[in-house]
């Protein structure tokens, strides 16, 4: 069980220089030598944020989904549906694919993208996470983009306006936890960083990743990349 060696060695993404990113302080970014792009950052609050979002994203999802959407009333009869709900009046008018294509990205990939997060976020709290972490990381992040609750969101919109010549709509709680659930889900995607996950991961190898060094507070916050 050897420990990993201290300083990444990257590539940049833009101008392709092999560089080694010395130790950040918290809050840290580091830029390319040669193209001045920002080729590292060292999160303030890599694990607890995007965890506390991704908590709050659960608990909007579970009203998103068990709440109504809308409520309908036309000519003396009222109706109400859910997500779900209306995916399954979708299969049996016969719009058996745009059923299952609601069903996934609106349901079923925004759940499991929440739970796996919720998971290997738990797990990376306490390094080092065991390999399995990693496993379910990557499924989490293949999820992702097909966790289209903004599309959704569209639609139901434009629905919304359409119905509302013919009947009186109202709009339900489940229709604004969409909303909340649209910009948590974004919250969450843009203040996890999938580098920090991984240094906590055991290695494919058995490896256990070094102890996260106590980090300087009087550090400078950039640092520039060493070109290899
Ligand atoms: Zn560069």
């Amino acid at each position: 069980m050897t420990h990993p060696p201290a300083l990444d060695t990257i590539a940049c993404p833009d101008c392709d220089l092999q560089q080694s990113i010395p130790p950040l302080p918290p809050g840290g970014l580091a830029h390319c030598p040669r193209c001045q792009v920002i080729v590292a950052r060292n999160p303030v609050d890599p694990i607890e944020l995007p965890l506390a979002l991704t908590v709050a994203a659960a608990i909007v999802y579970l009203i998103a989904n068990l709440t109504p959407l809308m409520g309908l009333s036309a000519v003396g009869r009222e109706s109400t549906t859910t997500i779900l709900g209306g995916a399954i009046e979708m299969w049996d008018q016969g719009s058996e694919i745009t059923a299952i294509a609601v069903a996934f990205c609106a349901v079923i990939a925004p759940g499991a993208f929440i739970a796996f997060m919720l998971i290997v976020l738990t797990a990376a709290l306490d390094p080092p996470a065991p390999r399995w972490v990693g496993q379910m990381f990557r499924v989490a992040a293949w999820m992702q983009p097909w966790s289209m609750t903004e599309v959704m969101l569209l639609g139901i919109l434009v629905a919304l306006i359409k119905i509302a010549q013919l009947a009186t709509v109202v709009p339900g709680p489940g229709m604004y936890a969409i909303g909340v659930l649209v910009g948590l889900l974004a919250a969450v995607g843009t203040t996890f960083d999938a580098h920090v996950i991984w240094t906590r991961v055991v290695w494919a190898d058995g490896t256990v990743p070094p102890p996260i060094p106590a980090q300087p507070r009087r550090a400078r916050r950039r640092a520039r990349a060493v070109p290899q």
